[in-house]
Order: C-alpha cells, then structure tokens, then sequence
C-alpha cells in the first residue's frame, strides 16, 4: 500500500493517538509522526515510551509541516484545539479528528478551518476502558470499522487518503453521514456504557449487597458492565452532553422496551420473556458472524503486546 502521508501530527496522545501510532509502526510506515499533548506529563510518558518520532512542547510546532493532522482529543476540546492550531497549518494538509460525535464536533471545528485545508472527520470503532499514552497498542483497529463522516465541503481526493491511511492501520472504512453516524453511535455505543455507568451505581447503591460480594461473586455479566464503566470520565461526560439528542431519544425507546419487560416479569408472561432473548441471542450471533467480537473471555480485548 504506498504511504498516503509523509508527516503526520497526532493532537493528543491518549489510547486512540497511541494506538494509531503503534499500528502505523506495525504496518512499516516511513512517515514522521509528530506528537503533542497539553501536559508535561503526558509529552514525558510519550518520549520514555518511543511514542512519535518527535514529541514537541506545543500543538503549533507539532501541526506546522504535516500533511494529516489527527486532533485525539476529548469531543468537548475538538473546537479549540482546532482555533489554536489553524493559523499554523501548511496549505493542503489534512486535518482529521477521531472524536465519537460527529454533528457538534464538525460545527465546532468548521468556523476554525482555513479555506487552504481539508477537512475529513473520522470515528474509529474501536477503545477500551483505558486511557492515557500508554494505553496504545497497535492492534486495536485490527478489523474494526473506521467510520468516515465526510462534510459537504470535504474534498474527495483527501477522503480517499484519509480511508488507505485507516485500512494500512488494520480497520476497515465506511463513509456515512454525520445525523446518521450520532444516531447509529448511541444505539451500539453511547447508551450501552450509560447503562454499565448506571448498572454499576445501582448495585453499588443497594447496600443489601455489599461490595465483597459484588467482587466476589461477580460474573460475566456485571463484570463486563463495571470494565465499560471504568471508561474515562471526561470523554464520556463530552460524548453525553454533545449527542444529546439521539442519546435521549434512543433513551427514550430503551425505557419503554424495559417497562414491557418489567410488566412481563410483573405478569409472568415467560412466553414474551422467551421470545424476546431469543430474539437478542440472534443478534449476538450475527455479531459473532461478522467477526466484530469473539466468544472469548473479556470479549477477546486482552492487551497485547506493541
Ligand atoms: P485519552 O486516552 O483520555 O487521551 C486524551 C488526550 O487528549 C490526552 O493526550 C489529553 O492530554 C488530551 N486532552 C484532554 N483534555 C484536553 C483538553 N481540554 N485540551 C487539549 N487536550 C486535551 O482519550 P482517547 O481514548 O484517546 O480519546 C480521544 C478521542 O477519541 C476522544 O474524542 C474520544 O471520543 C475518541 N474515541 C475514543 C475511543 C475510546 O474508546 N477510548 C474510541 C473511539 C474514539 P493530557 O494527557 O496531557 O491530559
């Protein structure tokens, strides 16, 4: 595959940035990778751990010769980042993000954009509960799917780019549209870790159970539900509060699905319960039979090696 990019700056070095990084190193990129992080911490954990070629002290020295720029920062940081960075980009680069909304992230980013670059949004599907810059590796995007949202004005040859660069880090690429990419994000993503966050609350409420048993007892099922509610709170307090309006209303149907299943419980309507997780185990294996997880413990997300 031939190097769509000589210099690329990755803004923000947590687990996405890492892990973008790693796999770069991986798939034998020759590419200068130049990196920046906001905390002096953050910039000497990247310089002990390899991480870029270049770790510079601000976004402005990272930014000024690149060709793609990834902004990895919280959704919430996108739109400044973006206004600290414009006046030093090289005309004809690329700027990218990887933020999980993409209506609000794109209206914060587009009044900052000089009319001399590119603008091409991407999501890729794929994280874990940690964060930070050693929290890369360079499988994750390994046959996960790098979701691209281009805007109106997002040239077609930079997009094409962008998408060679996502498949040489191991993902696959599908464009869709920023409403459409919110919608599908808070049905597979967004809701699910606001349940584990409350699922987690709820028993950590109830003081019948006390927290040796949570631990000791703990199966598959809220397990699983407290590793998504270890995710970063910052990232997570951004997401909710930017995709506020497919958030409530795909809300707003998991509620009333969960009351027709309360009635049945409350009714012993085992017929309705039945069909219904038949229903769900179909999905699970349609998932399985696309190779987007696997039957192994912890959903096969075990670290690995860089
Ligand atoms: P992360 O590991 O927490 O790293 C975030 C990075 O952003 C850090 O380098 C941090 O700098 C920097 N940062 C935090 N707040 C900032 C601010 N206000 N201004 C400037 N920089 C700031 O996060 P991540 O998991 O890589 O996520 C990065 C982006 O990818 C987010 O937009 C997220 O929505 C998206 N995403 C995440 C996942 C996932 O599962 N984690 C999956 C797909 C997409 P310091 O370390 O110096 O504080």
């Amino acid at each position: 595959m031939s190097e769509p990019y000589k210099r690329v700056a990755l803004i923000g070095l947590g687990l996405i940035a890492s892990s973008m990084f790693w796999a770069m190193k991986r798939a034998g990129s020759t590419a200068h990778v130049s990196g920046y992080a906001r905390s002096q911490e953050t910039r000497d954990t990247a310089r002990r751990l390899d991480l870029c070629h270049s770790v510079c002290d601000s976004a402005e020295e990272a930014v000024k010769d690149a060709d793609l720029i990834v902004l990895a920062v919280p959704v919430g940081a996108m739109g400044p980042v973006m206004e600290q960075i414009a006046p030093h980009l090289k005309p004809g680069a690329t700027v990218s993000e990887v933020g999980s909304v993409k209506r609000t992230v794109i209206e914060a980013i587009a009044p900052h954009l000089p009319n001399y670059v590119h603008f091409v949004p991407t999501h890729p599907m794929a994280g874990t509960e940690h964060s930070g810059p050693d929290a890369g590796f360079a499988s994750l995007f390994d046959n996960r799917w790098c979701l691209i949202v281009p805007t109106e004005d997002s040239d077609e040859n930079a997009i094409q780019r962008v998408e060679t660069y996502w498949k040489s880090l191991g993902a696959n690429t599908e464009r869709m549209d920023p409403e459409h990419h919110d919608m599908v994000c808070a049905v597979v993503s967004h809701i699910p870790h606001l349940i584990a966050y409350t699922m987690v609350g709820v028993a950590d409420d109830l003081k019948r159970v006390t927290d040796k048993e949570v631990i000791k007892f703990s199966a598959a099922g809220f397990r699983d539900f407290t590793r998504i509610a270890a995710s970063d709170p910052t990232m997570w307090r951004d997401v909710f509060l930017t995709n506020k309006d497919a958030t409530i209303e795909v809300l707003g149907r998991f509620t009333e699905e969960l009351m027709a299943l309360q009635r049945a419980i409350r009714t012993g309507n085992g017929e309705q319960l039945h069909a219904y997780f038949t229903h769900t185990r179909a999905i699970r294996r349609g998932i399985l039979e696309a190779g987007q997880d696997t039957d192994a413990p912890d959903f096969g997300r075990a670290k690995v090696d860089r």
